[in-house]
């Protein structure tokens, strides 16, 4: 529709936007978040009336794929009517895709009106096969829920690519394995390096595993090809030759996936974040809540992106330890 409606200082069009719907999550990856995490009030949260008109004004604004994240989207009380809702730009061809990214462990439930509602492709994070580990890493998760809902996703014909995040000494040496299971279901993985984003329990020094490495190890027993393959994310793939599969990257620390980035993040209470690796943000809420019509709303996103930065410079300071982001992912959603 208005497809250079929205094009940043660096001639990028926004055309993808991620919207965290809550930061709350039955998990408690210890990448992601502390133990004790304090969430947002509910009452900071953006209504899923108002979240539905927001995302429908940066639809018409260009936006032509929605991902919806969290925390854990689907534990978002009433999610199912948002999707119901966005659904409806899907059918009207204003959207060209609504995707998810879930821990899976409500999918069982959800599979088949997520299908329904013409989400086609989802991603559901999974760090480890060893159900004691994945206890281990979600701190409570059940390895076994979550691989229900991936057979309910996979029956109801949506296409499923695996997130494993690569920490190191914990799932480095278990990625072929997770690799071949992944290919051997129709599934691509992609792999992801830590982020220092927010502050966790653990010492993210000690999780840090560049992806040049971990690829440098496959490449001893696969055969790795690049592929020109892309899905609208920063991810950079290889087909493997010995599975057929694809395996994607995606290096924020070793490799600066800026330049192409179409993206801008929303979170549940209305912030923008137009790099997930910067702190600046603009408030949508104000806007969003201070008139009926949706034009002030639609000025703050322009002034929005008039200040998208270039790229990120995401560090882990090794005396310090401290992240170079305070916000968590859960917040922004990855
Ligand atoms: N709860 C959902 C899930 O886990 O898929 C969606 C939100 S989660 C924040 C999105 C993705 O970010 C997941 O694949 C997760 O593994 C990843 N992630 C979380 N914290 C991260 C970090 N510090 N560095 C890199 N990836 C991270
Ligand atoms: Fe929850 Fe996803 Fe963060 Fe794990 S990575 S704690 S599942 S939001």
């Amino acid at each position: 529709m208005h497809s250079a409606a929205m094009t940043d200082p660096f001639g990028r069009d926004i055309t993808y936007l991620r919207v965290s719907v809550t930061d709350r999550c039955d998990f408690r990856c210890t990448y992601c978040m502390a133990e004790n995490m304090t969430f947002l009030p509910k009452k900071d949260l953006l209504s899923l009336e108002e979240l539905d008109r927001l995302t429908t004004v940066f639809i018409e604004k260009g936006v032509r794929k929605l991902r919806l994240t969290g925390g854990e989207p689907l534990v978002r009380k009433n999610i199912m009517h948002l999707v119901r809702q966005i659904s409806r730009h899907l059918d009207s061809g204003a959207l060209d895709e609504l995707t998810l990214t879930t821990n899976g462990s409500q999918l069982a439930r959800f599979a088949d009106e997520l299908a329904a509602c013409g989400v086609r492709r989802i991603n559901v994070s999974i760090d480890t096969l060893d159900p004691d580990k994945f206890r281990q890493i979600t701190r409570w998760g059940d390895l076994s829920r979550v691989m229900t809902g991936l057979d309910a996703a996979q029956r109801a014909g949506m296409s499923v690519k695996l997130n494993a995040v690569a920490l190191k000494g914990f799932n480095d040496a278990e990625i072929p394995h997770l690799m071949r299971w992944a290919h051997g279901r129709g599934m691509d993985l992609t792999v992801i390096e830590t982020m220092p984003m927010g502050e966790i329990d653990a010492d993210r020094t000690d999780q840090y595993l560049p992806l040049s490495r971990l690829r440098a190890d496959l490449e001893r027993d696969f055969t790795l090809t690049d592929i020109p393959f892309r899905t609208g994310g920063p991810a950079r793939y290889v087909e493997v030759a010995e599975t057929g599969g694809r395996l994607g990257f995606i290096t924020p620390m070793t490799h600066n996936f800026c330049e192409s980035c179409n993206r801008v993040r929303l979170t549940c209470t209305g912030t923008l974040y137009m790099c997930l690796g910067q702190e600046d943000a603009a408030d949508l809420r104000a806007p969003l809540r201070a008139s009926e019509g949706n034009e002030l709303v639609s000025s703050a996103i322009d002034e929005a992106i008039s200040r998208k930065p270039k790229g990120h410079d995401f560090i882990i300071d090794r005396r310090t330890k401290r992240p170079s982001v305070s916000r968590h992912m859960s917040v922004t959603g990855g």
